[in-house]
């Protein structure tokens, strides 16, 4: 089976070209990073017009890159949510045209069980169960995968997603969008003890992620600072908020496990690209005997490989979506429709 997949959820416009759903021919990343930066986040309007923009070359791209041509297409997948409408219609509306045209069949497929099935692209003896930490701009949760398709959401974000705290501290700091990078890159030039960030683990045995308190601390912490008009060494900052959050992500998935019985933990999302974070995973998870998996830097962000291969499992398990499907902004993982 080889499957053309297509991810415009957000603002990355993705065409991935793939053999029986684990092994990538090719996977194009248009970002439109610079379109939106000067807003400071992403506009929805704009993506969804450079998505239109962008789709037909991208598809183009993808496929001479792979080295086939639609007549060796034989199966279409794309984002339907969640994610911002007018941004999947866009990839939803061509992988239906193809589909038609070429009569061959099509799943739509959930972003976020995309980024967790990044993790069976990077290693393909990898098979359920496990836990995974899903850590994405607008997602933050643990997800006890079962089986294929089968997910039991242990814990989730009451208020921001991790990206998302991210994003908010590294403009306070005055870094580029997305901030996330910027952090990352910052906090190895910086003291991750130097501030005392609070921890939100909240009650005893719960699995939920709070973010909002940290950001307010981080916060204050500057205004603070600056109206003392004393120096800020935002390396120091940028460290000691990555450490509170990577502390608090890494504690909880690992109590988690434990107390599961499960041996094996993934991480998925853009958050799963920060150097911190996979570094204290690796580490705690030597020291407490469980296996450890990642994706490359590539399969964490946004791409369409990762949707290819969820389209592939949902397909050879007999699965199908008709033409009439629809963007659905605001999809659960599990949900199909
Ligand atoms: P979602 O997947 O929840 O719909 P999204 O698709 O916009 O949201 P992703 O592309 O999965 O999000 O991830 C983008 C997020 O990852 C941004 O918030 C970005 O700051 C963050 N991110 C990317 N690289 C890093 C990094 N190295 N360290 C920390 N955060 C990072
Ligand atoms: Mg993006
Ligand atoms: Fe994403």
């Amino acid at each position: 089976i080889i499957t053309l997949s297509i991810e415009t959820s957000c603002d990355e416009t993705s065409v991935s070209i793939l053999k029986n759903g684990r092994y990538i021919l090719s996977n194009i990343i248009a970002s439109q990073i610079d379109q939106h930066q000067k807003f400071g986040g992403v506009v929805p309007e704009v993506a969804s017009r450079k998505h239109i923009e962008n789709i037909n070359q991208v598809i183009d791209r993808a496929l001479s890159e792979a080295k086939v041509t639609f007549d060796d297409i034989t199966h279409v997948a794309a984002t339907y949510g969640p994610g911002l409408v007018g941004a999947l219609l866009v990839g939803l509306s061509a992988a239906k045209a193809i589909s038609f045209a070429l009569g061959i069949p099509l799943n739509g497929v959930n972003h976020i069980e995309g980024h967790i099935y990044a993790n069976f692209i990077e290693d393909p003896t990898l098979k359920p169960p496990f836990i995974c930490l899903v850590v994405s701009g607008g997602h933050t949760h643990l997800v006890l995968m079962k089986d294929y398709g089968s997910y039991e959401v242990l814990g989730r974000t009451r208020d921001d997603a991790a990206g998302e705290a991210f994003d908010k501290v590294g403009r306070a700091l005055g870094l580029n969008y997305p901030g996330g990078p910027e952090i990352d890159r910052l906090s190895k030039e910086g003291d991750k003890n130097a501030i005392n960030f609070p921890r939100a683990f909240l009650e005893e045995g719960s699995y939920d992620f709070s973010f909002s308190g940290l950001k307010s601390a981080v916060l204050n912490y500057l205004n603070s600072k600056r109206m003392k008009e004393e120096t800020i060494d935002i390396a120091d900052v940028a460290a000691s908020f990555q450490e509170a959050v990577i502390d608090v992500l890494t504690e909880k998935t690992i109590s988690c496990a434990k107390e599961m019985g499960i041996k094996t933990v993934c991480l998925a999302g853009g958050v799963a690209a920060n150097s911190g974070l996979r570094e204290l995973f690796i580490k705690r998870c030597q020291n407490e005997n469980i296996t450890f998996k990642y994706p490359s830097i590539k399969l964490c962000t946004d791409n369409a490989a990762m949707i290819g291969c969820v389209g592939y499992y949902d397909y050879i398990k007999g699965l199908e979506s008709h033409l009439d499907i629809n963007a659905i902004p605001n999809l659960k993982l599990g949900e199909r429709y």
